[in-house]
């Protein structure tokens, strides 16, 4: 068989977190927490399930749950989705993002992504036969930032799609409003269409706001918009999250959504629309990984690696220049086979090489754990 994806090899994620376990690290590396989900959903779910809620749902979701969607986004960005028409719920982000990508380019239609980029992103742009064009992300005093005159620059008249992730992966970088309206700007007049990665939505600190596109109309219309029940109530391995979308672009999404999943699990759609009644789980969220955030931080201020700014998501990217010279995977790899700490190199998340001395580490994890790894950090 000739391979469709000729880069593609096991992910990074994968990858780290088997030497972490071989290692006996502490693994900072996988985004995950490692602590439980509350009790609460999972007994909404058991619910669900000895009520006899176990058939296939409707192709779209469960219709109680993209209410709660539908609802929850109104309530934080403004803008009513339609839940029978314009909400999908999905195997994850990361079928959301596939599905997105594969019912939107064509074969030839050049898609813009933001480096560094989350590993699914490209390979979904391949599958569709599309091209990615890459603009990288610019690194400075106050951490990540997006040179938008370099997007602008990199239109054409096939681009038919903007990438963006907001809170961003691994960066630890959020887009403002500033953001947003340089991306407005961009599309402004154009057919393109965005995806926009919001999975870390409820993780965004210091009482900043989530700039959901949905807040956007002008966005918003051309947006598909994805989010990740995994993240924001602590089950990645779930698997289950949505796509809100304007009509049109809901319909062609379920076009392949209907041959690529059908649906999604029904038990915890059910549970999950019943816990999502209480809005405190996600608004709580950013002050909970907050706290985490700042131990970390603290920690690692009393080590040898330089902090960059974690604005959102549950992760924090440090440059270790002062502590060796090593590429970044090979840093990694001495980092968790000779400290006894996983973390991902930044590097992985780059399709053009690129080395910035910068790792990633996930502070989802109980306080217990992050005081086990900064034991540990502390002896570099
Ligand atoms: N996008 C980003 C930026 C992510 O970090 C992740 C999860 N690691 C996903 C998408 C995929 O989410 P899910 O696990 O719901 O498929
Ligand atoms: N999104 C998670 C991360 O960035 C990993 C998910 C996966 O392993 N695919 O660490």
């Amino acid at each position: 068989i000739v391979t469709k994806l000729p880069k593609v090899g096991t992910t990074i994620f994968t990858v780290m977190s088997a030497l972490a376990s071989e290692k006996g690290a502490v693994n900072l590396g996988q985004g995950f927490p490692d602590f439980h989900c509350d009790p609460t959903l999972v007994n909404a779910v058991t619910q669900a399930m000895q009520d006899g809620l176990n058939q296939y749902p409707p192709m779209a979701g469960v219709l109680p749950l993209r209410e709660a969607i539908a609802y929850k986004v109104e309530q934080l960005y403004g803008h009513r989705y339609d839940p029978v028409s314009e909400i999908t719920v999905t195997a994850g982000a990361t079928q959301g993002i596939l599905t997105s990508v594969l019912c939107a380019v064509h074969a030839g239609d050049e898609v813009i992504v933001i480096e560094p980029v989350y590993d699914c992103y490209v390979p979904a742009i391949e599958l569709a036969g599309g091209v990615p064009v890459f603009v990288q992300m610019e690194v400075g005093a106050a951490g990540y930032s997006i040179p938008w005159d370099k997007v602008k620059a990199a239109v054409t008249p096939k681009t038919r799609m903007i990438m963006v992730n907001t809170p961003h992966n691994p960066t630890g970088s959020v887009m403002r409003a500033a953001d947003v309206a340089a991306l407005a700007d961009i599309v402004r007049g154009t057919d393109i269409l965005i995806l926009s990665d919001e999975v870390y939505e409820h993780m965004v600190y210091d009482g900043q706001p989530h700039e959901s596109l949905a807040r956007h109309p002008e966005l918003a219309e051309r947006s598909f918009i994805n989010s990740s029940f995994g993240k924001t109530y602590h089950v990645t391995g779930w698997k289950v999250g949505y796509v809100a979308a304007p009509a049109a672009l809901t319909a062609e999404f379920r076009k392949v959504h209907q041959f690529n999943v059908f649906t999604v699990n029904t038990p915890v759609q059910y549970g999950l629309a019943a816990y999502m009644k209480d809005p405190a789980p996600y608004l709580d969220l950013p002050a909970f990984y907050q706290k985490k955030r700042d131990l970390f931080r603290a920690g690692l201020a009393a080590t040898r690696f330089e902090l960059l700014p974690s604005q959102g998501t549950y992760f924090q990217c440090v440059k270790y220049g002062a502590i060796s010279d090593q590429p970044e995977a090979e840093f990694c790899k001495w980092l968790t086979t000779e400290i006894g700490v996983a973390a991902i190199p930044v590097s992985a998340f780059y399709n053009t090489p690129r080395e910035s001395g910068i790792v990633r580490f996930c502070f989802a994890k109980k306080d217990e754990t992050l005081r086990l790894a900064l034991d540990r950090l502390a002896s570099l």
